[in-house]
């Protein structure tokens, strides 16, 4: 007989889904209620309001979509790309790829403004690509690639954007809660995220926020939107103002007293605070990495603190390292991916488990296993260089 699910105790320092905060699943638990029940309501309108704190924007269309960031990614292509359109796609990373795909299933064109996998998007090919097709209509880019550990100037390029007159689409899934994130102050257009990764929250929901251009984009569309699921206008129905709720979809009701308690503990420590920690935890990793003679794979000023790519050392089985990370410590990190497979090892600090004990503990198990495995690595001095940045 099939009995109970019962998961390992893991810390989840991977490239996401991330460690939830207890008081997170704690409200996961709470009983459920109805999807129009009148207190529901209130709880989405707080929602809107905290997801409008993270993101820190004014936009009247911002809401959870009911489903994974990749569905956020979607939500806002189809909503935006029409048949015909010409998006400039910016790729660094797995993430660009999959925003290249969103567009040619929407009938756009895309055109590619590809960086090297570890270095930002580049402003200066951008303008070229905006000179060389000044129909665009839109701009797409991620602002923290998740595959590589690399932030992207997310002001530069939307303001290129709008200085061009086109839209821009901002990928903010691993950025949201860990830096900062400024949706009005960029001027960008359609924004999406998700709860997996420094939100302390489970996987499953992707905020989106839509600018007031944006918006005018999806009302005078002559096409329909392709996905009757993600098409906001429809969806608007649901989570617009007012007390005239219409049924769209039943809302995954207890996935969003987990995004209300996230967002309320973002709130109670402030964005600049969780920025800070997220800053400070990722110094500390770096400096004990280093200190035991790892090298960091991207360059100190593009360097995400919630996603850190670290080199491999030479002569280390790069699968048995994780295996035993795992198997022996509970602890998951990520792999490379692409290129850089088997070059890099991917350490996430995100949300809740961007902690000076997770540093220290991953320090640690890593020490300990690349020493057994003959590595040529410097033992004893990974713990006290993270705690003198700690100390500092
Ligand atoms: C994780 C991630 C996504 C996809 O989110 P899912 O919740 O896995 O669907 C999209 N973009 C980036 C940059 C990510 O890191």
């Amino acid at each position: 007989m099939i009995t109970s699910f019962y998961p390992p105790r893991r810390t989840l320092l991977g490239p996401g889904p991330s460690d939830v905060s207890p008081r997170v699943l704690g409200a996961l638990a709470r009983p459920t209620i109805g999807h129009l029940d009148p207190v529901f309501v209130e709880l989405m309108d707080e929602i809107k309001t905290l997801l409008q704190y993270a993101f820190q924007t004014d936009n009247a269309l911002t809401l959870p979509v009911s489903a994974p960031g990749s569905a956020g990614m979607e939500a806002c292509f189809v909503n935006l790309v029409s048949p015909g359109d010409k998006v400039i796609v910016c790729q660094n990373g797995v993430f660009g790829g999959r925003m290249q795909d969103n567009v040619e299933r929407c009938g756009g064109t895309a055109v590619l403004v590809k960086d090297v996998w570890g270095e930002p998007v580049s402003p200066d090919k951008v303008a070229a690509a905006f000179d060389a097709h000044p129909d665009a209509a839109i701009l797409a880019f991620v602002h923290a690639e998740t595959s590589t550990g690399v932030r992207s100037d997310a002001a530069a390029l939307c303001q290129l954007a709008t200085a061009r007159g086109a839209l821009s689409i901002v990928d903010t899934v691993t950025s949201l809660g860990g830096i900062e994130v400024q949706v009005d102050a960029w001027g960008a257009d359609a924004v999406y995220s998700g709860t997996q990764k420094c939100l302390s929250c489970i996987p499953g929901i992707s905020p989106v926020t839509f600018s007031p251009r944006a918006v005018e984009r999806i009302q005078n569309r002559e096409h329909k939107v392709q996905s009757w699921f993600l098409d906001m206008q429809l969806v608007m129905g649901y989570w617009g103002s007012g007390s005239k709720r219409a049924y769209h979809h039943t809302a995954p009701v207890n996935d969003l007293y987990a995004l209300h308690e996230s967002l309320v503990m973002l709130q109670e420590e402030g964005l600049d605070a969780a920025h800070r920690r997220h800053r400070r935890n990722h110094q500390g990793l770096v400096a004990g990495l280093e200190a035991m003679g790892l090298t960091m794979a991207v360059a100190a000023e593009y360097r995400l603190p919630q996603l850190n790519s670290v080199r491999i050392p030479p002569g280390v089985d790069d699968a048995a390292t994780r295996s035993a990370l795992l198997g022996e410590f509970d602890l998951e990190i990520g792999a490379g991916l692409g290129a850089l497979a088997g070059v890099t090892w991917r350490i996430g600090l995100m949300g809740f488990a961007s902690s000076e004990r997770n540093v220290l503990y991953c320090l640690s198990a890593l020490e300990d296993i690349l020493g057994r495995q003959g590595a040529a690595i410097e033992r004893g001095a990974a713990l006290a260089a993270a705690r003198e940045v700690f100390a500092g």
